[in-house]
């Protein structure tokens, strides 16, 4: 794609040393260039409109970005109205070229002219692809992820937390899900600033990630809360790996304008055993059953929810 778009400049060239060579008059020329212009912009908004209406589905369908889709729907009718009135000047254009230059039709125009008007569409709409697929992975990337930490974000966490699920299912595999919040946070924030806390969340969540095996998943569920997705974990190991995790946070001293400071963060644990039902709606809720139990334990704590917690 990215060599195509080099046939832009390439095919501009060929138009306007055909323009030399041929050595029309003014008023040919200027049927000519015209024809040229609305056969472009004709490409130009047809691609604009395809891949509006694509975004607007794919928003639509994935109720995400509710404003994106919205944009992508103006965009669609506004280009479909520009898609017709290009394509009226194109046909009225040619006509009139016809008229013009009368070398019997389109197919006796000559071949460099059609040639050079094909490289500048190619090129052109490769230019209007890459541009739209950049936009595509920016703006999946930003709807993904959490911003401060650059780790998933809760709607990201809730999709992949569905499909591991189905699969620890399927396969009749543990899996674990621990919710992890840091203890006062709030009086570490009034009393160090919330820049400071802004920099310990983003480095308690580099710790995580580093932290977790690779196909595990770490996400920011909350403000100061986390989701750990331990995948094929039972429930001692998931509480072993916690405990690591804690008291590594624990002995971490964060520098931050020339402060050493650290904090603890308590985590609730629940698992699914590999057979029976569950749902992850009901995996997040124990977890943050222990959560709660954790802190009211005194908090820098892991407790694992037990089946018998539950009535
Ligand atoms: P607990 O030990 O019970 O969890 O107490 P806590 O103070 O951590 O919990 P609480 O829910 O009362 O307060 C959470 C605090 O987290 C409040 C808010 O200032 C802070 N917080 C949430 N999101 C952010 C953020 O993005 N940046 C910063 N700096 N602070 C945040
Ligand atoms: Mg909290
Ligand atoms: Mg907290």
């Amino acid at each position: 794609m990215r060599k195509l778009s080099l046939l832009l400049p390439i095919g501009f060239l060929a138009y306007l040393l055909f323009l030399v060579i041929m050595n029309e008059s003014p008023m040919e020329r200027f049927q000519r260039t015209s024809v040229f212009v609305h056969f472009i912009n004709t490409s130009v908004w047809t691609i604009i409109l395809t891949s509006s209406i694509q975004f607007y589905l794919k928003y639509n369908r994935q109720k995400q970005l509710g404003g994106a889709s919205l944009i992508y729907f103006i965009l669609a009718i506004a280009s479909a109205t520009l898609l017709l009135n290009e394509l009226y000047m194109l046909i009225y254009s040619l006509n009139s070229s016809y008229q013009v230059l009368d070398k019997g039709g389109f197919f006796s125009l000559p071949v460099p002219w059609i040639a050079s008007k094909l490289l500048v569409t190619v090129g052109g709409l490769s230019i209007i692809y890459l541009y739209i697929q950049g936009r595509i992975d920016k703006i999946a990337f930003q709807s993904s992820t959490d911003e401060l930490t650059k780790l998933p974000n809760r709607r990201t966490l809730e999709n992949l937390f569905k499909s591991e699920l189905s699969r620890s299912k399927r396969h009749k595999i543990a899996m674990s899900c621990a919710m992890i919040d840091i203890d006062y946070f709030k009086k570490f924030n009034d009393t160090y600033g919330h820049q400071t806390g802004d920099y310990v969340l983003q480095q308690v969540a580099i710790i995580m990630d580093n932290g977790k095996r690779a196909h595990d998943v770490v996400a920011r569920y909350g403000g100061e809360e986390f989701i750990w997705l331990l995948i094929s974990s039972e429930f001692e190991d998931s509480y072993f790996a916690c405990e690591r995790l804690r008291k590594e946070i624990e002995s971490t001293e964060f520098e931050f304008n020339d402060k050493a400071l650290s904090i603890t963060v308590s985590i609730g644990v629940s698992s699914f055993h590999g057979e029976g039902e569950t749902t992850v709606n009901s995996l997040i809720y124990n977890a943050d059953r222990s959560l709660y139990e954790a802190k009211e334990a005194g908090r820098n704590k892991t407790i694992s929810f037990k089946e018998s917690d539950s009535e």
